[in-house]
């Protein structure tokens, strides 16, 4: 696979460190509200990385965490607590809000058909870890105690801007969020690996350490959790753009100086989805959510397939229009598989062939686009059904849209839709139960000598182009 690395700013072979192996981690939600679509933009498409990764052959080890402590609302060491914002916010305990809103997560996921990682860690079950990488940060003067926090000392790094080339004073913290820089920072890139004396008196969650109560700051977490899970050597780090600084940033300073060794070769940032007003948010109020799509009545998938259609890097606008298209698009698609009859032998020639060039065409920096126009070409091949399913089932290994689940559903639900008024009465056509009922219905006008409402039905199809033939037994008809 060839995917673009924003380490070294070009796309480029994909290798691990263990041949056949990958160690993948990824950056999980902050729990303290639900995840906006745009949160979900960045689960979907590495999703599919992983999905593709397997596809390849490959075996995944995928870690994730879960933030419910030390994100502060600056990302950077400034603001307030997200998890104690939410807590107050809804007057119950972090530990309540952290429960809520991580279910919530993963019951969006499982709609957009995202996979649980191999590993899920909250951010409070690890402390010890930090602990242990902090000590070694200090001992090695990687690390300072100024006004009771521990900081990492930027300075002592070589290279300290590894994803961007951005003008120093555009990241600078404090600047950059409008907020007062912390005056026990001895360098301006600095950060907390440790808070003990903070403005947050009332923060819930609270550990023992050799540097006093207190609480990790976030950016630790990543390292830790990883290290445990995915081991010294990291293959793949993914995340949203917006973690690429200070968040990722500070994970690899700490993570290198540590461990004495480069950490993380690969990492894939995910472009935002912005609504037409500009970047989506959490703590803006009002946003978008998989059940507001719902109540909507929008099927979670018509999202994950909006998503697809275009590449992770490259910002995404939502309309509802936009989504509109594509969930017509998304249906038309699923009633095109309906269609298919599976009945045959797969032809394992051609089978082969599509699936090499699906590996082929995705693996060129993840195109999502190329996958979904694979499907297309799929069915139009030159080969019987059972082969184009074959394919199409192979292919949705990795998009996850439930094609064959979802067509076979609609097969079913058009053959009971026959079954229930037409006694013998077959109707073939392309598996779509709207179509099909209007077709019966013409059938059951015509049975009762009510030739103008047959009529009037046979123009209505016409006029939403589809073309009814009657054929011995029933009838057929085709989208023209
Ligand atoms: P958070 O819950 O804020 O920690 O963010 C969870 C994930 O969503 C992170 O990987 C962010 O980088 C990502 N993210 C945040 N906003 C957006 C957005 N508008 N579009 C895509 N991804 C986003
Ligand atoms: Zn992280």
């Amino acid at each position: 696979m060839y995917l673009y690395n924003s380490a070294t700013h070009k796309k480029e072979e994909f290798k691990t460190h263990t041949p056949g192996r990958v160690e993948m981690y990824t950056c999980g939600p902050t729990v303290y509200h639900f995840a906006h679509i745009g949160n979900l933009r960045s689960y979907i498409m590495e999703d599919v990385l992983e999905k593709y990764l397997r596809f390849a052959g490959y075996d995944v080890n995928r870690v994730m965490n879960i933030t419910d402590v030390g994100h502060l609302s600056s990302d950077a060491d400034t603001g307030e607590d997200k998890m104690l914002k939410g807590a107050k916010r809804e007057n119950k305990t972090v530990m309540d809000i952290a429960k809520f809103y991580t279910d919530a997560f993963f019951d969006d996921c499982r709609k957009l058909n995202i996979k649980t990682p191999d590993v899920v860690q909250p951010a409070t079950g690890c402390i010890d870890e930090y602990i242990k990488i902090i000590s070694r940060l200090v001992d090695t003067g990687y690390a300072y105690l100024a006004g009771g926090n521990v900081y990492f000392d930027s300075s002592k790094l070589a290279r300290y801007y590894i994803f961007n080339d951005h003008d120093e004073d555009d990241l600078a913290v404090g600047v950059r969020e409008g907020v007062e820089e912390d005056s026990n920072k001895r360098n301006k890139n600095d950060f907390v690996l440790w808070f003990t004396k903070s403005k947050f008196e009332d923060q819930a969650l609270k550990w023992d350490s050799p540097w006093g109560v207190g609480y990790p700051g976030w950016h630790i977490e990543c390292s830790g959790i990883s290290m445990k899970y995915n081991g010294e050597y990291l293959d793949l780090h993914c995340g949203g753009v917006d973690n690429a600084f200070p968040h990722h940033t500070n994970e690899i300073a700490q993570s290198e100086s540590y461990l004495g060794h480069p950490w993380c070769p690969y990492w894939f940032h995910v472009h935002h989805l912005n609504d037409p007003a500009g970047k989506m948010s959490k703590s803006k109020g009002e946003f978008l959510t998989v059940s507001l799509l719902e109540e909507k009545g929008y099927d979670p998938l018509a999202y994950r397939w909006f998503c697809l259609q275009s590449h992770y890097r490259k910002t995404l606008v939502f309309s509802w229009e936009n989504l509109d298209n594509a969930a017509a698009a998304y249906t038309k698609l699923l009633n095109r598989v309906a269609a298919l009859k599976p009945e045959g032998d797969v032809d394992r020639a051609v089978f082969d062939g599509y699936r090499e060039k699906f590996l082929q065409q995705v693996g060129n920096d993840l195109n999502t686009s190329m996958a979904v126009t694979a499907v297309f070409d799929a069915l139009k091949a030159k080969t019987n059904d059972a082969t184009k399913l074959a394919v199409i089932g192979e292919f949705d290994k990795v998009l996850s849209l439930s094609l064959l689940e979802k067509a076979a559903a609609l097969r079913e639900k058009a053959a009971q839709t026959v079954q229930s008024g037409g006694g013998d009465y077959v109707i073939t056509g392309e598996g779509d139960p709207d179509i099909d009922a209007k077709v019966l219905a013409r059938y059951e006008a015509k049975k009762a000598k009510n030739f103008a409402e047959a009529d009037r039905i046979r123009d209505e199809l016409k006029a939403q182009g589809i073309e009814v033939t009657d054929v011995k037994g029933g009838a057929s008809w085709k989208r023209v």
